[in-house]
């Protein structure tokens, strides 16, 4: 079985069809969505159609609950509440359907698959450090935990009572380890690659790897100015942070 694991699209849709180009190179069976379809970019509702399309799973983020005023967008920075108020104006009634329809978390096969963390998966905490992975362990009972939310590709390894952070974006999974994996992020990358983040999980060979993909960020960029998106926004795209 091969999954391609996708995050983070933030509403950036050339991101999304430039990996989906890419995916169209292998013979994925399984198509897994971890959740912020929307918020920040400016195309919203043609990302969600093409997620409803593609997706054989699809999570909820904290930007697709920020869309639907299920989640309080005072404590996001000024910029994040600017896009998700643009955001609500531009969505359609169908397209709110489907993100209101979302689950937060979902089991398939040695997979458990969340937005944020498996730890109180709807308060958003930020797994990105090797101490909260350690405690997130102990919060699903599957083999393999995938994740985005932070937008930084990352590989943690639980071994018996050892944990480890993993050096690079590719891992031979082990059979007696367990891993909590944040893919990164398809729309807004962080860790300074302005690429865009996906992963492809061979459960027949055991391999996982973070892929990343150029895509045309001057266009997603020009978009985001005529839509009057806020310009930190913008600009952080060709950064990568
Ligand atoms: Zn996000």
């Amino acid at each position: 079985m091969l999954y391609a694991i996708l995050s983070d699209i933030h509403s950036n849709l050339e991101a999304f069809e430039a990996v989906l180009q890419e995916l169209q190179k292998e013979e994925i069976d399984r198509f897994i969505f971890l959740g912020d379809i929307v918020g920040y970019g400016p195309n919203p509702n043609e990302c969600i159609e093409l997620t409803h399309q593609y997706a054989d799973v699809s999570l909820a983020g904290n930007h697709d609950w920020a869309a639907l005023g299920m989640l309080d967008i005072n404590y996001f920075n000024p910029y994040a509440r600017q896009a998700t108020l643009w955001t609500r104006d531009n969505l359609t009634q169908n397209n709110l359907g489907y993100l209101q329809k979302l689950p937060l978390t979902k089991q398939t096969g040695n997979l458990y698959l969340v937005h944020a963390s498996p730890y109180q998966p709807d308060n958003w905490h930020y797994l990105d450090n090797l101490y909260e992975a350690k405690i997130n362990f102990e919060y699903f009972a599957t083999q393999i935990c995938l994740l985005g939310h932070s937008h930084v590709p990352m590989i943690f390894v639980q071994e018996g009572t050892k944990h480890k952070q993993h050096p690079d974006n590719k891992i031979i999974i082990g059979e007696k380890k367990r891993y909590i994996i944040n893919v990164g992020s398809i729309g807004q990358p962080r860790d300074g690659n302005p690429d865009a983040a996906y992963a492809l999980y061979n459960t027949d060979t055991n391999f996982f790897e973070i892929r990343r993909v150029k895509y045309n960020i001057r266009l997603t960029q020009d978009k985001m100015n005529r839509a009057k998106l806020p310009s930190f926004l913008t600009d952080r795209l060709s950064l990568g942070q």
